[in-house]
């Protein structure tokens, strides 16, 4: 890991922009083929109707998004070799802990931002583009308005650049955003039902949560956990009793 961070120290942006856009763009197609494998494997389980054919312009969102992730991606690196952003080495508990904190701070900081997003000044030229898709399916994850994406971006060059995380926990953070980012468009819902009546474990946020988020723009504005839709009061009141279906008010 040490030769793979220091190599990344002195690579010529040559190499590093295509290496990083290479990497986005196989992060999107993991995601993508994970995603459509668990909606597969759980189609009896929807929680939202199944999404209409793909459309071009679905593609060519998705794949600016892989672009503008790029961007953020090479800002970080820029910020890192200023020494604006710095990490540590470390692997032991320190490292699993800081999975935590930015899981909890990201998903707070996300909270607020994509409120801000829902607001009549930011709605219609900014987030809408992400809703018009109210039958999400793997790639609605990447659909999203470059700006905004951005926005998401700097977001976590902002954090990192104020915690001095674990290279390990920032990793293991980044894979879980993908993987959430993911499960909340799958439209199905690969937990169990007894999930909702777990303590602590009913705080995580599955795919029925996120679904509902597309289903109804005024709640769940969370991304991991329901934490802060709880405390905020946007959590949506029959969450837990309608998990791992599609509920009667849903229009179908
Ligand atoms: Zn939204
Ligand atoms: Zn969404």
């Amino acid at each position: 890991m040490e030769s793979l961070i220091s190599s990344l120290q002195t690579m010529p942006l040559w190499i590093a922009i295509p290496a990083l856009l290479l990497e986005n763009a196989i992060v999107l197609l993991l995601a993508i083929g994970w995603g459509e494998w668990v909606a597969w494997r759980y189609r009896d389980r929807r929680v939202s109707a199944i999404a209409p054919p793909l459309q071009r312009n679905e593609v060519l969102t998705a794949v600016s998004s892989v672009v503008t992730c790029t961007i953020i991606t090479v800002i970080g690196l820029f910020l890192w070799r200023w020494q604006i952003i710095r990490f540590r080495t470390d692997v032991g508990l320190w490292a699993w802990l800081d999975v935590l904190v930015l899981l909890l701070v990201m998903d707070l900081a996300m909270y607020f931002l994509h409120r801000l997003a829902h607001h009549p000044l930011f709605y219609s030229w900014l987030h809408r583009l992400h809703h018009d898709f109210d039958r999400p399916r793997p790639l609605t994850l990447f659909i999203l308005n470059p700006l905004e994406n951005l926005a998401f971006g700097s977001l976590w060059l902002v954090v990192i650049s104020l915690y001095n995380a674990s290279w390990m926990g920032m990793s293991i953070y980044l894979m879980l955003n993908v993987l959430f980012g993911t499960m909340g468009h799958l439209g199905v819902e690969p937990f169990p039902i007894w999930w909702g009546r777990v303590p602590v474990l009913r705080y995580i946020g599955g795919s029925s949560f996120h679904a509902r988020h597309h289903q109804d723009l005024a709640c769940n504005f969370g991304f991991y956990t329901l934490v802060w839709d709880k405390l905020f009061g946007t959590l949506r009141k029959d969450y837990f009793e309608s998990i791992g279906t599609v509920p009667d008010w849903v229009s179908k």
